[in-house]
């Protein structure tokens, strides 16, 4: 269906941070598709766990155990706030099950009527009926009609007083993303964070994190929300967590998770054994030793060369975001991005409120970022 318009740029290969044309053209990714390709493109690591898994078993279902399943849910619960996952294929279905879960949870404690979810504008959480209802954005919404109710906006302001405006008897929980991908690279603040988890904790309601773009170490902690060293009850994630291979999860806490019961919620594919092995071979190298570090490192570099390039070009009005999901907000965004991948074989993608977002590879070095400044400067000249 033409739901993505023209397309004209071809890649037939690719490997560590570049991508190949069939006419061996090398570009530097610093998109990573959309912020997807966390250990760039190939690892050989990866490769090996999905030959062996692929010669073993693809599929059975979940209507069977799964021991490396298990093994990788145990993981992910260990190294998170989380007690419970429950395994999906793509970003919108982390959120549907969510959804699902703040209801379920309310529902469950005989508080039928604590319903409704509070979201943020600008906020982005997918396709579904039921997150273009939450986001409430104009641009995803024409022309699909009737919405979901259940959803409260508030702006994304880092003021807790319009949260707390928002507030009913009703309101079951709060949905943000702790740093906004699609709208523009706008970090929500360290302290709104933490007075958001005591506000939840306050009025009985449910704080539901959607790290799906900023998860899985691109902030420099394996999830963002450790920076504000709070815990949220319920997350969704899936882009960085399987490196390309298409998969998602959303995790919880036992108080939540505890009334998604048998026949529940469910999914024929979500855990599947392909993904089980991208995704613990991507959850082994993200968790080595300095892996995060390094990541941390090498993004306030590129945030560094980024703030002397804005000191020297009009053009660039702010840089903003964290980790290495940065954003340079610049007058005309469609024009300089053109240059970027066109002339200078450079990929970034735009992003709301005229941003160009770079979402590389975690596993770039200081030689990939000297050479995206080198394109980004000349594309701006
Ligand atoms: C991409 C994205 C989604 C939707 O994920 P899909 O895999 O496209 O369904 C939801 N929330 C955020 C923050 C995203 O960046």
């Amino acid at each position: 269906m033409p739901t993505y318009g023209e397309r004209n740029l071809e890649f037939i290969s690719g490997k560590g941070v570049y991508l190949f044309t069939k006419d061996k053209k090398k570009y530097l990714d610093f998109g990573s598709g959309i912020a997807v390709n966390s250990l760039g493109h190939c690892n050989p690591k990866l490769i090996k766990s999905i030959k062996k898994q692929s010669e073993r078993l693809w599929h059975t279902s979940n209507l069977y155990s799964s021991s490396n399943q298990e093994k990788y849910a145990k993981r992910l619960c260990l190294n998170t706030f989380a007690d419970r996952v429950f395994f999906t294929n793509s970003g919108v279905e982390s959120i549907e099950c969510g959804i699902k879960m703040i209801r379920k949870y309310f529902y469950s404690k005989n508080q039928r009527n604590k319903n409704r979810i509070i979201t943020f504008e600008g906020a982005f959480h997918g396709r579904s009926i039921a997150a273009i209802s939450a986001q409430k954005n104009k641009k995803y919404m024409s022309g699909f009609g009737p919405f979901l109710n259940g959803f409260d906006q508030v702006p994304f302001d880092n003021n807790i007083i319009s949260v707390k405006n928002a507030i009913s008897d009703k309101t079951a929980g709060v949905l943000i993303e702790t740093i906004q991908g699609e709208g523009g690279i706008r970090p929500a603040d360290i302290k709104f964070l933490k007075e958001l988890r005591k506000l939840c904790n306050k009025k009985n309601m449910l704080l539901f994190i959607d790290e799906i773009q900023c998860g899985f170490g691109r902030s420099g902690k394996l999830f963002s929300y450790e920076w504000a060293k709070i815990k949220p009850d319920i997350l969704a994630v899936a882009k960085g967590i399987g490196s390309g291979f298409p998969m998602g999860a959303c995790l919880a806490s036992e108080k939540v998770s505890k009334f998604m019961i048998a026949g529940t919620h469910g999914s024929t594919y979500g855990g599947n054994p392909l993904s089980v092995s991208v995704g613990s071979a991507v959850l082994d190298e993200l968790l080595r030793e300095n892996f995060l570090k390094k990541v941390d490192d090498i993004s306030r570099y590129l945030w560094q060369k980024l703030i002397e390039l804005k000191k020297q070009y009009n053009e660039i009005v702010e840089i903003r975001g964290a980790g290495l999901l940065l954003g340079i907000k610049t007058r005309k965004p469609n024009h300089i991005i053109n240059k970027m991948f066109q002339d200078n074989h450079l990929l970034t993608i735009c992003a709301g409120d005229n941003v160009i977002r770079l979402a590389p590879p975690l596993i770039i070095n200081k030689t990939h970022v000297d050479e995206a400044i080198r394109k980004i400067k000349k594309s701006l000249e």
